[in-house]
């Protein structure tokens, strides 16, 4: 790697592993958890994970394998240039959404909803469990053992209560401390996708349309500009120049007035940064013109009657899984039951929230369906 800002997490200032290991030979300790989070099982399992679209719906739309693969790509992008932590960037973003339950957000309230009475259910806490505690993959620790600055940008977000409880990991939130650099720009790069993958799958599935969309500013002054030079083009071309534009837009907005922020405030180091308020920012025209879409998005796609449809199915088999392993926990795979023994909704919650959407659906059909398949 080239050489890092001096604001950057580096080998040097890094507060390490939970359980001490030797250095990793030929890579950086940040390579290092890259490549266990690839390698792990919840890795792997994003491929069959909604993130507005259930994964049977079309073989275009976007997954969670892809969401994440994106956002590694923006946020790399993003570090390389302002010289942060590229390698920890691209761990952060890989591994940001392991802890989401099947169905996408819709999975996750209705998961949360079910665990009200037991500690509740959220995704960010959760994909820290998965690398903290639930992949079973080495001889010498439970999970993955991350870097200390790998596992606080997977925690984007965090009650006071659960901060008190996760110790050195939770205690930014309590001290109102940020988190570094690269994990904020792990953070914004994962809006830039799924703002713009959303535009995308949403215009692709028909649930949205150009007309509706032209009166988003941030898509219409790509939109018209691309028309004028290209007046004659397809309108799946029309829709990705567009898009790709508003992206670029975005990152160069971002760059900008990140590395103008760092400067403003005269920071010199990684404790800086966490003192400072948060750095890695949109400037203000862009973040208004980026509200917009998210609005836009949240009005004509995510409560679209047909994603409508499948959050009430999602809640539907979520809440039905729950009640009856709650019920009988000998419906469970044994090594849950053996969990459920010291907490049994913890252990439900952590069978289900693993399950791909086309296992809970299956998993459903298995423990409801009267006739044989
Ligand atoms: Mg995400």
């Amino acid at each position: 790697m080239s050489e890092l800002a001096p604001c950057a997490v580096s080998e040097h200032n890094t507060r390490g592993r939970i359980v001490r290991e030797e250095a990793p030979f030929g890579r950086s300790e940040f390579q290092r958890d890259r490549d266990r989070i690839i390698h792990s099982t919840a890795f792997r399992r994003l491929e069959y994970k909604t993130q507005v679209f259930v994964n049977h719906e079309g073989d275009l739309f976007r997954t969670r394998l892809t969401h994440s693969m994106e956002v590694a790509q923006i946020a790399r992008s993003i570090a390389r240039h302002l010289k942060f932590n590229e390698d920890l960037v691209e761990a952060i973003s890989l591994a940001h959404d392991l802890g989401h339950t099947p169905f996408g957000h819709a999975g996750q309230d209705a998961l949360n909803a079910c665990m009200k009475e037991h500690g509740g259910f959220e995704h960010n806490l959760q994909s820290l469990r998965v690398v903290d505690v639930l992949e079973e993959r080495y001889a010498a620790f439970d999970g993955l053992n991350l870097c200390f600055e790998t596992r606080e940008g997977i925690l984007k977000h965090c009650s006071l209560e659960n901060a008190a409880r996760l110790g050195v990991v939770g205690e930014r939130f309590i001290n109102k401390q940020r988190p570094s650099l690269e994990a904020q720009i792990a953070n914004l790069a994962d809006e830039i996708a799924y703002n713009n993958h959303d535009v995308d799958d949403g215009l692709r599935s028909g649930l949205i349309t150009l007309e509706q969309i032209a009166s988003v500013r941030l898509f219409a002054m790509h939109l018209d500009a691309v028309r004028q030079t290209y007046p004659n083009l397809s309108e799946r071309r029309l829709i990705h120049e567009t898009i790709r534009r508003m992206i670029n837009t975005l990152v160069s907005d971002l760059l900008r007035q990140t590395e103008q922020n760092i400067r403003a405030h005269g920071i010199q180091n990684l404790a800086d940064v966490r003192s400072a308020p948060p750095l890695a920012a949109f400037s203000t025209e862009v973040r208004e013109m980026n509200r917009e879409l998210k609005s836009f998005l949240h009005t004509h796609l995510y409560r679209h009657y047909r994603v409508m449809r499948m959050s009430a199915k999602a809640h539907r088999i979520i809440g039905d899984l729950f009640r009856a392993f709650m019920e009988d926990n000998r419906l469970l795979p044994p090594q849950y039951q053996w969990q459920a023994e010291a907490d049994q909704a913890r252990a439900v919650a952590d069978y289900i929230a693993g399950m791909t959407d086309r296992y809970a659906i299956r998993e459903h059909h298995r423990i409801f369906a009267v006739e044989e398949d």
